[in-house]
């Protein structure tokens, strides 16, 4: 029997297409999210109003744990030495469902609900990846669910993850690390977007540092020849990973800023940095391009007699894709369907779309229609996320749905604006609905999630974990400071 036949005739009971109506079982869970929607979506605007940075995302944290123990979660914060970090849970025993909230914000990002560039405040955060809306749904969705299994003495636990900083702090990392996610059978996700897609091309691994050069300062006129500049070093090291970057595979990345060049050109610096960041869609090939660029850095500093220091950031494991999970929540992602703009939505799209390249700009199908399974592409990811650590653990699945404007791309003012709006806050229905079906499919059928552990291991015996993050490493709740 092929896998789809099997997924098929398992989830004969519950198979219901596009256009048709619900089983009477999806029916009591989709009224529990309508009944729960208004709160959530005021709570997505409020998150999005606060926008705090990772690590620092003290009152939105806050916020969904007060509402997660209100419904009748046990709350664990914090967790994993991070202040904002939690975990929300109910029920026990066997099967547990896990379902990841992000709540952090971007800097320089911060943007009115409106379709042309309006900061709220200039150069303040703003919720340029809809994480606004991506904590609120899956709480969303997790209390709906939760309120199901109560109705229907459902037998197992069901888990909500407050996962911080997930914009460069690899906060799940340390959450996996901690072994929080040991015993848990499926982890559900979802990221906002401009389309209804399920996850199914992984994403890319990726390694962040910050490489501080220590030189000898001097005056840059008087006694040049005493001085040994770390602003050289770091030239010269991207020097180095410029001439690299014809030599890794192509679906590699590699970009970086300066972020201390000195403070007068009159002084030789003695303190320069470089902050980078390297990405592949394998662990393996990454480690090898990450090794290389550890020696430009040796190098650069021999040929400038300046010492180098390297604090890993950040790093993330590319997202393991899972063939049953991705073919429930495809299946569940059509039953829920996308949605259509009101004549409002549609004109505030319409003028925010004037700032879109005329490339870029997508059709409003994209909102109202589901994007069919895709065979995995392993070179088509173009992201990261540290949910990619989980799906090493634990079988993972995600989706995205259709909370930004066609067209529009992640961590822009455009992605802001759409989630502190009816846009948004309509998108993140679907991704509450799907991943409380889906919740409740696997509840419903262990065989289903048998099939997905297995999947998980047999790519586990061709595969390696790979994480650029010294073991025995805190989590840099200063990340962006340090
Ligand atoms: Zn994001």
């Amino acid at each position: 029997m092929t896998r789809s036949n099997f997924l098929a005739l398992l989830l004969a009971g519950s198979l219901v297409l596009k256009g048709q109506s619900h089983s009477p079982e999806h029916q009591q869970i989709l009224a529990f999210v309508s009944d729960n929607t208004p709160q959530y979506q005021r709570i997505s605007k409020q998150i999005w109003d606060y926008a705090e940075l990772g690590y620092h995302e003290e009152k939105s944290s806050a916020l969904l744990q007060q509402q997660l123990k209100g419904a009748g979660f046990a709350v664990e914060n914090p967790m994993s030495d991070m202040p904002t970090a939690f975990v929300a849970s109910y029920g026990s025993g066997k099967p547990v469902i896990g379902i990841l909230g992000e709540f952090d914000a971007l800097p320089g990002l911060s943007q009115e609900a409106s379709p042309d560039r309006k900061p709220v405040v200039t150069a303040a955060p703003g919720h340029g990846c809809g994480h606004n809306l991506l904590g609120s749904a899956a709480a969303l969705a997790a209390v709906s669910l939760k309120q199901y299994i109560e109705k229907n003495h459902i037998r197992g636990t069901l888990r909500f993850y407050g996962t911080p900083a997930e914009e460069g702090g690899s906060g799940k990392v340390y959450m996996v690390r901690a072994g929080l996610f040991k015993d848990v059978d499926v982890v559900l996700h979802w990221h906002p977007a401009d389309r209804n897609s399920v996850f199914n091309g992984g994403s890319l691994a990726d390694s962040s540092a910050k490489f501080t050069f220590h030189g000898v300062a001097a005056h840059a006129a008087f006694a040049p020849d005493r001085g040994r500049s770390a602003l050289d070093a770091v030239m010269l090291m991207g020097n180095g990973v410029e001439f690299m970057r014809e030599h890794v595979p192509s679906s590699s990345r590699i970009h970086y800023i300066i972020t201390k060049g000195g403070v007068a050109p009159n002084v030789v610096p003695d303190l320069a940095q470089i902050f980078l960041t390297a990405r592949s869609p394998s662990g393996e090939v990454l480690t090898d391009i990450w090794q290389r660029i550890q020696k430009i850095a040796q190098g650069a500093a021999m040929m400038t007699e300046t010492t180098v220091d390297v604090k890993v950031i950040s790093a993330d494991a590319n997202v393991l894709t899972n063939a049953p999970l991705a073919e429930l929540a495809q299946r569940e992602l059509e039953e829920v369907g996308g949605f259509n703009y009101t004549p409002e939505q549609k004109a505030f799209a319409e003028e925010l779309q004037k700032s879109l390249p005329p490339s870029a700009v997508g059709h409003f199908e994209q909102t109202s229609s589901i994007v069919p399974l895709r065979a995995p592409d392993p070179n088509a990811p173009s992201a990261s996320t540290d949910v990619g650590d989980i799906s090493w653990v634990v079988p993972t699945i995600g989706f995205t749905s259709a909370t930004l404007v066609p067209g529009s791309a992640p961590h822009t003012w455009q992605a802001a604006a759409a989630s502190g709006m009816s846009i948004g806050q309509e998108g993140m229905l679907i991704a509450a609905k799907s991943i409380a079906l889906i919740g409740a499919d696997l509840f419903a059928h262990p065989e289903v999630i048998k099939a997905a552990r297995a999947d998980l291991d047999s790519q586990l015996k061709v595969m390696k974990y790979q994480s650029a993050i010294p073991m025995g490493q805190k989590p840099l709740l200063t990340y962006r400071e340090e």
